[in-house]
């Protein structure tokens, strides 16, 4: 979508890629045997892509949003979800870079952009997901810290994270303007971890319930100060919406070559299938789709790149690539029959994967919710 990279950015795009050969080696065994990619944290590790949206006086890339969902795509085609385990890290890298400011902060960005320990976003709760204001885990202040209680939900990686970045309430009933970051380390006494879920798909992240229960924490250990949080926690929301678009439109090209290289070989009739017409045409609007959720997401990274932020954009983006993918994947699974099902082919991962992402960072109605709220903003008065 772009050809003006840079030399550096052309050289993240490369590790990208290799990181990206990585994970969509191991992906089936992942899902098969419900297990992390560390293969593909290790390459991760070694890229120099870690702090890849830090600014460059931290130490980190700064890269720019168009190269970022350009490197999602690619992510995307190799396992949506298995990139979903490390790309959204530097999200939480980036966050604890701005607004980390204690010597100590600035030390855990050192070993986060090491590879040293990694980190996880924890917001979601079991009562609480669209609603982020309404989270209950409690964070009280003590002489020389906090004291966390509650519970947290839809952890993804949470056997495997070293520092979660965990959203907490500061004070009851005051809904954002109590809500503080915190760096709660895994193995501190009163962090427990549930069962990872059984879900249709997405095992490769491990995403697991949290309990905390009196959780002792060091007063440095407050990254985003009270009534920071939610800000801090929606701080990358625009470009974590745009990127899993990204994923979904590398999904889905996925899905249209398997099911062309499937087509063009299976007979039917005495014919390959491809050659019926009403085959072709499903193809035809699986490219139209494919074609139109690459343009509103690029759109959608080239605004948030110019203009500093983009949530209308990113919300056209997200809801119109997730429904492409996940209608063309099952267009392109049709194609293939009844081998479409088998997990022979990448096609029920990537199509559990599209179906996933719909949720993910805001759910399509919550993407019409800032649609329409943008679209009916000059009429508030009449409503
Ligand atoms: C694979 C995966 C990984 C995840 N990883 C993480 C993670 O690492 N950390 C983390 O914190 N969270 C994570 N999440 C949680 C995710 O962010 C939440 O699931 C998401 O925010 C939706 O919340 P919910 O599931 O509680 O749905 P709810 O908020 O309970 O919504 C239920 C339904 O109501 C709809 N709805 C809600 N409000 C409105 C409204 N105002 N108008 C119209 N409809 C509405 C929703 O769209 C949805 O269809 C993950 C989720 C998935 C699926």
């Amino acid at each position: 979508m772009s050809d003006d990279w840079t030399d550096e950015e052309r050289q993240l795009l490369d590790a990208n890629r290799k990181v990206a050969d990585v994970v969509a080696s191991v992906a089936a065994d992942c899902e098969a045997r419900r297990r992390p990619p560390t293969e593909a944290w290790e390459a991760y590790a070694a890229s120099g892509l870690k702090g890849l949206l830090v600014p460059k006086e931290k130490g980190g890339h700064a890269a720019r949003a168009t190269l970022v969902a350009m490197m999602a795509e690619v992510q995307g085609r190799a396992d949506p979800i298995g990139a979903l385990t490390f790309m959204p890290q530097e999200y939480c890298i980036a966050a604890i870079a701005r607004y980390g400011s204690d010597p100590w902060h600035d030390e855990m960005l050192r070993r986060l952009m090491a590879a040293e320990i990694s980190t996880g976003f924890v917001l979601t709760e079991p009562g609480a997901g669209s609603d982020a204001t309404a989270i209950a885990t409690h964070a009280a202040r003590t002489d020389d810290g906090w004291v966390l209680n509650g519970a947290k939900a839809w952890v993804a990686n949470a056997p495997h994270i070293d520092e979660y970045f965990l959203f907490a309430q500061t004070n009851p009933g005051s809904g954002a303007k109590g809500i503080a970051g915190f760096l709660v380390p895994r193995a501190r006494d009163g962090v427990s971890i549930g069962a990872p879920y059984e879900m249709l798909g997405g095992h490769v992240a491990s995403i697991a319930d949290l309990k905390l229960t009196d959780v002792r924490l060091e007063a440095e250990r407050l990254v985003v100060p009270p009534g920071e949080g939610l800000k801090a926690a929606l701080s990358a929301i625009d470009m974590a919406r745009i990127n899993v678009a990204a994923m979904c439109c590398g999904a889905l090209a996925v899905g249209l070559q398997t099911a062309l290289d499937y087509t063009t070989q299976r007979h039917a009739f005495g014919q390959p299938v491809a050659a019926f017409q009403g085959m072709q045409w499903q193809l035809a609007e699986v490219a139209t789709d494919l074609h139109a959720a690459r343009l509103v997401t690029f759109d959608a990274a080239r605004r948030l790149e110019t203009e500093g932020s983009a949530p209308v954009e990113a919300a056209h983006a997200k809801k119109f690539a997730t429904r492409a993918a996940m209608d063309g994947l099952d267009i392109c699974m049709g194609q293939m029959g009844s081998n479409g099902l088998k997990h022979d082919s990448p096609l029920p991962r990537l199509f559990a994967a599209a179906k996933i992402a719909k949720t993910l960072d805001g759910s399509t109605e919550i993407q019409n919710i800032v649609i329409s709220r943008s679209l009916l903003a000059p009429y508030r008065d009449r409503l």
